[in-house]
């Protein structure tokens, strides 16, 4: 890896992140213990981020995009889960952006792409990605959903799991197999709308965390979609779906960084003015150096993910800085989300605090996007240490 590092912000970065900083503490946070009580997913906020651009970022400025570079991407979506406690809407965001829009700008025809992108970006469509089903998650290309062309039209037939955003998508990002040609070769695509006769979404699966982003089951029966809704090539469901993954994992935790940096925060005020025999609890050793650890973490997570965002503004392959940076950052920020429990003690175990809601959706993101465990397993297969085992 040759070339130099930069990490000086342009000033338009930099106003664009002060801006976006001021908006999401100011409008993305209301009723939030409520609403993650409940289960709630934020339509108005939802709206509100398409009005600054938010859900075009990636997508060119001829559909509406924003059509912004990696490294603007990563500091700008920092900023936005440092301002924005809600990591469910974050969540819901990140499902759209990497895994229903992106592919579309990446391999949609030019139809596809004025069909969905413009009103994506606007706020008007919401997009979910379907590939995992009840017996095909980490090995994902052991899929059971079917397809089988019958004149111009895809006839599907299946069911999905573990849908974010299905309650509330209005097209879906669908992997289905064609039967006669078993394997990745027989994998496509499909932008399948949500008013389709023979799909159907089942009501939201309750959830540790992340409840303010919508899940659900999504079934397909004899679901019939015209030619056009085809992604890429037919038998290209492996490529949409390897680079779709490469994405999301790339960005999708962008957002921890900010949620982390709160976090720190929170707890290095709350060890400076929590006073335990006669002194701030900061003045304890065990309690400083967890927030010095806390601290260390979110530097190497932001370094990980920078140097992934400057390989991608170069164009350079990184799909073994993806994995490294998601294992890491997702298990920096789950120990993090431990750690400011334990600093704020009994308060930090309370709701009220917020600390322990972060926890609860900081869990998700060893499991989502790919497990650690699948993330290790890329690692050593791009490191020529073991066969690939898995599409994900
Ligand atoms: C919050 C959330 C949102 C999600 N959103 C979506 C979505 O929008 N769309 C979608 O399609 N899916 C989504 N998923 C599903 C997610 O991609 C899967 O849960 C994940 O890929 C793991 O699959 P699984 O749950 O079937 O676990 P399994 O694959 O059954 O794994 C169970 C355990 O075994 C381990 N394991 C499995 N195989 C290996 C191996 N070869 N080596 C070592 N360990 C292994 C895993 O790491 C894990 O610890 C979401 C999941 C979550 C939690």
């Amino acid at each position: 890896m040759g070339g130099t590092v930069d990490f000086e912000l342009t000033t338009e970065q930099r106003e664009f992140n002060e801006n976006l900083e001021r908006f999401a503490q100011r409008e993305l946070n209301d009723d939030l213990i409520e609403r993650d009580r409940d289960g709630v997913f934020a339509a108005a906020n939802w709206r509100k981020c398409a009005d600054i651009g938010l859900l075009g970022l990636p997508v060119p400025a001829e559909y509406g995009g924003l059509d912004a570079d990696a490294t603007t991407m990563m500091t700008a979506l920092e900023t936005l889960g440092y301002g924005c406690r809600d990591n469910g809407l974050l969540f819901s965001l990140h499902a759209h952006l990497w895994a229903g829009t992106s592919p579309i700008v990446r391999f949609g025809s030019a139809q596809q792409r004025e069909r969905y992108l413009p009103a994506m970006c606007a706020g008007e469509l919401i997009a979910g990605h379907a590939m995992s089903e009840p017996d095909s998650g980490s090995d994902a290309f052991a899929l059971a959903t079917s397809v089988i062309r019958r004149g111009d039209k895809y006839v599907l037939n299946g069911s999905k799991t573990f849908v974010s955003n299905a309650p509330i998508a209005d097209v879906l990002l669908v992997f289905a197999v064609d039967e006669r040609k078993r394997g990745f070769a027989g994998v496509s695509a499909y932008l399948v709308d949500r008013n389709t006769p023979g799909l159907t979404v089942s009501q939201p699966i309750s959830k540790m965390g992340l409840r303010t982003s919508p899940m659900g089951e999504v079934h397909l029966d004899d679901c019939e979609v015209p030619a056009e809704a085809l992604l890429g090539p037919e038998g290209a469901g492996m490529a949409v779906f390897t680079w779709t993954m490469e994405r999301e994992r790339s960005f999708i935790l962008a957002t921890a960084l900010g949620t982390m940096r709160r976090d720190l925060e929170r707890c290095t005020d709350y060890a400076r003015t929590r006073t335990q025999f006669g002194k701030p609890i900061g003045a304890f050793q065990a309690v400083s150096h967890r927030i010095v650890d806390m601290r260390m973490r979110l530097d190497a997570s932001r370094l990980l993910l920078h140097r992934l965002a400057w390989l991608i503004d170069k164009g350079e392959p990184a799909k073994t800085e993806a994995a490294l940076a998601k294992v890491y950052v997702s298990e920096a920020f789950v120990q993090s989300g431990l750690d400011a429990i334990q600093i704020h003690g009994g308060y930090g175990y309370t709701s009220e605090y917020e600390v322990e809601r972060d926890l609860r959706d900081a869990i998700a993101s060893r499991i989502y996007s790919g497990t650690s465990e699948i993330q290790r397993n890329l690692a050593a297969h791009h490191m020529g240490l073991s066969p690939r085992t898995s599409g994900k």
